[in-house]
């Protein structure tokens, strides 16, 4: 079942990612400064200037870096934070990644929820007040194919507006099925940008093919989902500035071959969960606060999404800096808001606190929790 690869992986393979990653350690105090009186002044930056704010000498100006990055967010996103919530539709999964809890043949307890079983989870959900779900599970070509996923996706629009997903790779004639049912976006976690690394990690399955992988954005933008998703993972890789560029890189690259689609982007860091998976790197709360921040200052339009992995002083601060889409009152398990303990969790969570707790914290702050998910958000 091998794809393509989409017209990215050209683009991947002319960056020289080790080359802009090692700009970053060679730079120094006044570079720092040039690239964010460009950013400031509105200007347009390119990678090698992502390079520097996401160097070591950056991380020392962390805060000139997120008062910049505040400044753009507001600027082109104004006060809006959208909310949404996962809703995982089953655990059982086909591929084998080294780093996750749903990986083949851990010995955990699994669960496919059916489309009856899902739209009660769904409603339970809708009296939180929201209005925007992302559907998730594993890779499972029966529990969860795609005659299932679309009767979801029909099932639940009449509820939620704004529908994405975060499943497997699907072919180009399942996502037009989707769309056509109400799907809105689809997130597709590339984890990691670098080629063999990603290939430790992703030892069987579907998943562990890395171009089917990056075709997913691609394909599922040229049948018109309307918002795409980028993600690495973090601690995945050694030189995470390395996966950052490539990821900023992929989202300027989708953003003008879908120039009507939303790109957004997360960068989840590794969370405990029954893989038991050590992180080869810890990226520290001020170069995680840096990332985003830099991101921001890169592509000022891109969609910063941040999920209740973190605790709840980051994501009350980043939510003042430059995340713009957060999740709450998460359940990483299937059944997990109506039955939970029935099945395994993803991972597990940081930020327990209900929905109208974070929502209540954004309006603290000055800022709109939006359910409704306005599409698009970035003001124009
Ligand atoms: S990352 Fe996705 S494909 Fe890989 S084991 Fe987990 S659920 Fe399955």
């Amino acid at each position: 079942m091998s794809a393509p690869p989409g017209e990215f992986a050209a683009v991947l393979a002319g960056l020289d990612l080790p080359g802009l990653a090692a700009t970053g350690p060679r730079a120094d105090d006044a570079a720092v400064t040039a690239v964010l009186a460009t950013a400031r002044a509105g200007g347009r930056l390119g990678l090698a200037d992502l390079a520097v704010l996401l160097s070591p000498a950056a991380t020392g100006r962390i805060e000139e870096l997120a008062h910049a990055a505040r400044e753009t967010t507001l600027r082109r996103f104004g006060r809006a934070v959208r909310l949404f919530a996962p809703l995982y539709v089953s655990n059982a999964c086909l591929s084998s990644c080294t780093y996750c809890g749903f990986s083949k043949g851990l010995p955990v307890v699994r669960r496919t929820l059916s489309v009856d079983e899902t739209e009660a989870e769904a409603r339970l959900l809708a009296e939180r007040g929201f209005r925007h779900l992302l559907l998730v599970s594993g890779e499972h070509r029966v529990e969860v194919s795609a005659d299932y996923l679309v009767a979801v996706v029909e099932r639940l629009a009449p509820l939620f507006p704004a529908i994405s997903i975060e499943t497997q790779t699907w072919s180009d004639d399942t996502y037009t099925r989707l769309v056509a049912a109400g799907l809105v976006g689809a997130v597709h976690y590339q984890e990691t940008y670098d080629r063999a690394r990603y290939s430790e990690v992703h030892v069987a399955g579907w998943k562990r093919d890395f171009d089917r992988r990056l075709s997913s954005f691609e394909r599922a933008g040229a049948a018109g989902v309307r918002r795409l998703g980028l993600g690495v993972l973090l601690g995945l890789a050694v030189d995470w500035r390395a996966d950052v560029l490539a990821l900023a890189a992929h989202a300027t690259f989708l953003s003008r071959r879908f120039w009507r689609t939303e790109v957004t982007a997360a960068l989840p860091r590794i969370r405990p969960n029954a893989a038991g998976f050590p992180p080869v790197v810890v990226v520290g709360d001020a170069e995680f606060v840096q990332a985003h921040a830099a991101l921001r200052l890169y592509e000022p339009d891109l969609d910063l999404s941040l999920s209740t992995r973190e605790p709840v002083a980051m994501r009350d601060g980043l939510a003042r800096i430059a995340v713009t889409t957060m999740s709450a009152g998460s359940s990483t398990e299937p059944g997990g808001y109506g039955t939970p303990g029935t099945a395994q969790e993803q991972f597990s969570i940081s930020d327990e606190r209900p929905p109208d707790a974070v929502a209540a914290m954004l309006v603290a702050a000055g800022y709109d929790p939006v359910w409704k998910d306005a599409f698009p958000l970035v003001a124009t």
